[in-house]
Formats: structure tokens, C-alpha cells, sequence
């Protein structure tokens, strides 16, 4: 068919409507709830940390699938390049994984929406700015990990066609500097508080979230990102741990950091802490610090 003739032809003649009854505008209907129960209807799932309103079909519906991806992971559809494949792990339980560095380059949609899922569920999670993908991947030199493991197909939340599930995400960028924060008071410490003569290195690569799936958590899956990470960040070059620095860590992620790349405190800074003299120390040589940093809004 020409589409292009038939515009022509009508492209001097001035285009006429007839003119129609217009059918009367419906009145918009909202669904509404009546609540016949004393109980307050917004509920927060001890598992998956979702609030929402139990009464609300369509609040349901979310959680459903929220609460699925965050307990299992999020499928992905498409099977990952094996060109951004850093590392194949074995994981506790005999569990195989594959620890996959993506660029923003390149990314098809499917996988885009996936990564853009699991990072969304990592900032619920974690109490983190709603921030998507897009947004991370215009910072300075980002790259995404993610772990990914064969699928649990009865814990899957939607594709049966799926074969793998995202377990497992790091979120790294390049940083310039950074701080040395106690896990035990969560305080940062002064850089006059350090009794050693030479500055401690500088990190040049920050871990802004790290996050695992519930079921699959006690595999070792943020260690092995994290071993990742340092192994493939840098084109030639293995990072030494103490080049890496966390923003802002949870509980979990203070753990995660001073067992992976912690620092004995040294008895200064203990004291400087906990506000007493270095010589009233009772129990030192066992608290840990760990090297952090503060994200560009
Ligand atoms: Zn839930």
C-alpha cells in the first residue's frame, strides 16, 4: 500500500469531521474497602520487609511478587554473555554460581529490568534512596556484579522458562578517598586518633550496595562478589582488599566488611572511641574498623 500517494492526494483538501453527539462523559469509579475489623490493614512483612495494605487487591498482588523475588532472587529471562563472566564459584551446599561484571553498554531490556528489580529490592532492603539502575550507571566508572545460580524452581516467582536467578548484586564505583569507621560504635574515627606513622591507603573502589537473596544467604555469595570485584574491577590488576571501602554499611554489611577486610583497632583509637585513657583499656587487640565512604548524591 502507498501510503505516501494517498497523503498527497489530500494534502491540499482541508480535512473535515463530522460532527458527532458527544457521548456523555462516565463518572470515574474508585474502588473503595470498607473496613468491618478494629485491626489496622497495613501490615509489614516480617520477611521480605514490604509494607502494604492487606485489604487492597492490588497492594497484595505487589507483595506477592516483591516478597518471591526478594526470598529467591530475580529471574532472568535471557542467559547472561559469557564474555562478562569474572568468576565461576562453588558455593557452600556443592551450590554452582557465576559472578557476571555488567556496564551499562550493551545491556538487553530484559536484563536491564531484572538488574533494575534486584537493585530496587537491595534498596528496600537496606533503606537505600529508590534509586534505579539508570541512575547508578551515570556515576563515576560504575559496574554492576551480579551472582547468579540456577533457578529454585518451586520458590521462582513468575517464568517457568527461566533456567537462572540473580542471587546475588554489588553495585561498585570508582572513589577517591575514604575513612575508617569502628564497627563496634558505628563511629567514624579521626585520622588524629591513629597512632600509625603512615597514612592508610587510599581506596580507590567503593562498594555502594551489596546484597544476597534470603534463601540464599550462608553460600558465601557476598564474599565470592567480593573477591570478584577485586579480581576484574581494574583491567591487569588484583586489588588488595584495604583498596576497598563501603558506604554506609547496615549491620550486616559491618559484619560482611570487618570479617572480609577489617583492621585490628589499634589501642588509640580504641580509647579515642570509647572517650577513656588509652592506659584504663581493659579488652583491646579484638575490635575491628573498616574503611568507608560517603556517596555523591
Ligand atoms: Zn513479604
Amino acid at each position: 500500500m502507498d501510503f505516501n500517494s494517498s497523503s498527497n492526494s489530500s494534502r491540499n483538501t482541508p480535512r473535515t469531521y463530522k460532527s458527532r453527539k458527544q457521548p456523555p462523559k462516565k463518572k470515574q469509579k474508585t474502588q473503595v474497602y470498607l473496613s468491618l475489623s478494629s485491626k489496622p490493614h497495613h501490615k509489614t512483612c516480617s520477611a521480605c520487609g514490604m509494607s502494604y495494605d492487606t485489604l487492597s487487591p492490588d497492594d497484595r498482588a505487589t507483595h506477592h511478587k516483591f516478597h518471591a523475588r526478594a526470598l529467591s532472587g530475580v529471574d532472568i529471562s535471557l542467559p547472561l554473555p559469557s564474555s562478562t563472566c569474572v568468576a565461576k564459584v562453588v558455593l557452600k551446599n556443592n551450590v554452582h554460581a557465576t559472578i557476571h561484571k555488567l556496564g551499562s553498554r550493551d545491556l538487553p531490556r530484559s536484563t536491564r529490568t531484572a538488574l533494575d528489580a534486584a537493585l530496587r529490592i537491595c534498596n528496600a532492603e537496606l533503606s537505600a534512596p529508590d534509586e534505579g539502575i539508570a541512575d547508578f550507571f551515570s556515576r563515576s566508572q560504575p559496574a554492576v556484579y551480579v551472582c547468579i545460580t540456577p533457578s529454585t524452581s518451586s520458590l521462582s516467582s513468575s517464568s517457568s522458562s527461566s533456567s537462572a536467578t540473580i542471587t546475588g548484586l554489588a553495585l561498585v564505583e570508582r572513589i577517591s578517598s575514604g575513612l575508617f569507621m569502628s564497627c563496634s560504635s558505628g563511629r567514624i574515627l579521626s585520622s588524629s586518633s591513629s597512632s600509625s606513622s603512615s597514612p592508610p591507603p587510599t581506596p580507590v573502589l567503593g562498594i555502594s550496595r551489596i546484597y544476597t537473596a534470603h534463601s540464599s544467604r550462608g553460600l558465601g555469595i557476598a564474599r565470592a562478589l567480593l573477591d570478584a570485584i577485586c579480581a576484574s574491577a581494574i583491567y591487569g590488576l588484583v586489588l588488595p582488599r584495604d583498596k576497598v571501602a563501603f558506604s554506609q554499611p547496615s549491620d550486616s554489611g559491618c559484619r560482611l566488611a570487618a570479617a572480609w577486610a577489617g583492621e585490628v583497632m589499634t589501642d588509640r583509637e580504641l580509647a579515642v572511641d570509647r572517650g577513656v585513657d588509652v592506659d584504663s583499656l581493659v579488652c583491646t587487640g579484638k575490635e575491628k574498623k573498616i574503611r568507608v565512604y560517603i556517596e555523591k548524591s
